[in-house]
């Protein structure tokens, strides 16, 4: 161990919590409190403090495993990359690169992310990749690139939360997904602000709520439509904000003003003076946010559904003012820099897309290959799923489970069954790993150094405490290797560095001019300053130097140079961004757009045979597909395992009491787990989990009809019946 004690962030969700880490009796790292870090000030939920639990655990992967006579054996390295080398060179032969998929991950350090987008449209030359963060915010990112020319889940740090007059929480828990954050809800009402939570369920969160709002599962485009007509009735409409700041009011004011507030009562569920009590809650202070989440976005609507909640922003004057504003609560660790830097099948790195012709020149001049020779944009996560076994042949997967987090998973598990060849690196054998020709044991978190962007849009440092253990490599090594073995003799694994900060200062130059600018971000500025905000500029864009390496390394040099003059830095250095658009937005015109949105139903609605509406989420202590969770006894105790929430009077018609296994059915298969009775939902809906493997599989209900926009599943709302079990 490097230090005895190494400041770094949990592996785990968005928040990206700063922890100590140092040396434990048994030799391993444990967690102590770092209270230098503002987001969390030492504060962790169980999950993060016993994140260390994972790295010792005895069902770690040590040895790569190939198969054999139809089970994985252990294997040397070269054997296995020589096996994925042969198992995807074979497919791109003899069904072109577009038969080869790469699958990632929202848990990707941003280098691996940069590098995991660079290796499959330079190394196999395949337009076939996207990452699983496509299912956490996709709606949110397409709907703010629309509105505000730009996504960043928050545009303003989390500290201004509890300085706005009020909150209004769509469709998020952060209470079980992020508890350390709730803090920031409840300085806000102890500052005499309040809360609005809209879930169907009374959450860990709700209760905690001014005003909940209970809407039926995938209303809550209809909630928002409803609410912005009160606010055109009521005369609270800021039309100079709009006047100045905006474009496109006339054509969302006629689409609220279709929405009568009885009419909004039917389809939501939510009673007229509870939308009127939301509204006066949420315009009467001069500042107010609105914060979504997985409720309304992972919808066949989320894009619309999250427009919709931008609407009652932009029409109050909230965005782009101090204190106020839309903002999305991302889930997975990086899921912000997951989706900046190429691993989403429509992007560069950046934030730059794919189908830009200058774009497209910008990354190619970084990574030394012709713009013609990048492939164009690929399918979406599940259509790529979709398509295993048939139109792709092979896979690469690094950081995800989706035999468990895909939507209508049954499937997905077969179409991973008819795969040519299936190539997984993770650090345990998860459900889908377990499926591969050849897995990889890799590196993780405490283990190696890099980089993530948290839900602020904080870049920050993870740093490596702990020595990996022996017969484990690093995605970055992986793609080094494969490069070096699928690059036809060109020397392309000098492409890929296996050192992080390597990897990054290449990132960099790659980002530089782009949305989301890293340029002048490095890792000694990550270290010593808890983190910069991006858009942070520092190094100039390729095609505007005259030479871009040189550009690169003056940049470089200056700020890796210890005797470098401190004035020259104070002048060199951006502070980075934590507050986005108060000026104007990143459109065109620098002004926000308003999305000319109306309600329509949930892909799948209730019916004689399906009568009732699953919606799925989390418990505090599991995360995703709880493959690293699942293996840590102390969260295993608090949540061992699946259950179906229920309310009393469904539960009676079923003659099921608490505990008692039931069964969800929908189109796409069956889940039973142990019933759990509560008046905290609504009695048409019922709630399961998505952590587990097996009979309790939730997704394996689930439906995925896609957002036309952002290809964003409908995880949130699908028709089913509920079925006692007899013993
Ligand atoms: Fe880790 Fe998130 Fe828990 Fe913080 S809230 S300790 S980042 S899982």
């Amino acid at each position: 161990m490097p230090n005895s004690v190494t400041p770094t962030h949990c592996p785990y969700c968005a928040l990206q919590c700063g922890m100590n880490l140092t040396p434990s009796q048994d030799g391993g790292v444990a967690v102590v409190e770092r209270p230098d870090f503002p987001v969390n000030r030492g504060a962790l939920c169980g999950k993060g403090r016993t994140a260390p639990a994972v790295l010792a655990s005895g069902v770690r992967l040590t040895s790569p495993l190939v198969r054999s006579g139809g089970t994985l054996v252990p294997a040397t390295w070269d054997e296995a990359l020589d096996r994925i080398a042969e198992g995807l060179g074979r497919t791109r032969t003899e069904h072109g690169p577009d038969a080869c998929g790469v699958f990632g991950g929202g848990g990707l350090t941003n280098e691996k992310a940069y590098s995991l987008g660079k290796f499959a449209r330079i190394v196999l030359g395949t337009s076939q990749i996207d990452y699983n963060g496509r299912f956490c915010m996709s709606s949110a990112a397409a709907a703010g690139i629309k509105a505000f020319g730009l996504d960043r889940g928050l545009p303003f740090p989390l500290e201004d939360i509890p300085k706005t007059g009020c909150v209004i929480l769509v469709g998020s828990n952060p209470a079980e997904t992020m508890p350390p954050s709730l803090r920031f809800f409840n300085e806000l009402k102890e500052n005499g602000g309040t809360l609005i939570v809209v879930d169907p369920r009374r959450t860990r969160t709700a209760e905690h709520a001014d005003l909940h709002l209970m809407p039926r599962p995938g209303t809550d485009l209809a909630l928002a439509l409803g609410l912005l007509h009160l606010v055109v009735a009521e005369g609270r409409v800021d039309e100079e904000y709009i006047q100045e700041r905006t474009a496109g009011w006339e054509d969302a004011r006629a689409a609220a003003m279709a929405h009568w507030p009885e009419y909004v009562e039917r389809i939501t569920g939510v009673s007229v003076p509870q939308l009127r009590e939301a509204v006066r809650l949420f315009c009467e202070p001069e500042h107010a946010m609105v914060l979504t989440a997985r409720g309304p976005e992972q919808q066949s609507k989320g894009t619309d559904t999250v427009g919709a909640w931008i609407n009652l922003c932009l029409a109050t004057g909230r965005a782009g003012r101090p204190l106020s504003g839309y903002g999305c609560l991302t889930g997975q660790g990086n899921g912000q820099g997951g989706r900046e830097h190429g691993q989403k099948a429509d992007q560069l790195p950046g934030y730059r897309k794919l189908d830009d012709p200058a774009a497209r020149r910008h990354v190619a001049q970084v990574w030394g290959v012709d713009p013609d020779s990048l492939p164009g944009p690929g399918r979406s996560a599940y259509e790529l799923l979709d398509a295993l076994g048939t139109d792709i042949r092979s896979l690469l997967l690094m950081g995800s489970n989706p035999v468990v987090s895909a939507p209508r998973a049954a499937h997905i598990e077969e179409r991973f069954k008819s795969l040519d060849f299936l190539a997984v690196c993770d650090v345990v054998l998860s459900e889908t790993a377990a499926l591969a020709d050849v897995v990889l044991p890799v590196t993780q978190w405490a283990e190696e150094t890099g980089t993530t962007t948290s839900l602020e849009g904080r870049v920050l440092l993870r740093r490596r405490a702990v020595t990996p253990p022996e017969g484990v490599r690093s995605d970055l090594e992986v793609m080094h290797e494969l490069a070096a073995r699928l690059g036809g003799g060109k020397g392309l694994e000098k492409s890929f560095p296996t050192d992080p900060e390597e990897v990054f200062e290449e990132l960099r130059r790659a980002s530089a001019g782009g949305p989301a600018d890293y340029s002048g971000i490095t890792y000694r500025r990550l270290a010593e300053e808890n983190g910069v905000f991006w858009p942070c500029p520092g190094v100039a864009a390729p095609d505007d130097a005259e030479d871009c390496e040189d550009a690169s390394l003056d940049a470089t040099a200056g700020a890796d140079d210890p005797a470098q003059d401190d004035e020259a830095t104070a002048t060199a250095v951006h502070p980075g961004t934590p507050r986005l658009f108060l000026d104007r937005f990143a459109t065109p015109d620098g002004r926000a757009r308003f999305a000319p949105v109306t309600h329509r139903a949930v892909a799948e609605e209730p019916d004689d045979e399906y009568p009732v509406l699953l919606t799925t989420g989390r418990v505090v202590a599991q995360y995703q597909s709880g493959a690293q969770t699942r293996r840590v006894d102390e969260l295993n105790a608090a949540a061992p395992g699946p259950f179906v929430e229920l309310h009393p009077r469904l539960a009676a018609r079923l003659g099921a009491a608490e505990g008692d296994p039931v069964a969800v059915v929908s189109r796409r298969g069956r889940a039973v787990a142990p019933a759990r009775i509560t008046t905290g939902i609504r009695p048409d809906t019922v709630f399961m989990p998505f952590h587990w493997p097996g009979e309790g599989r939730a997704n394996t209900l689930t439906n995925p009809a896609l957002d036309p926009t952002s290809r964003m599943p409908e995880f949130k709302a699908c028709a089913v019946r509920v079925e006692a079990v007899k013993s």
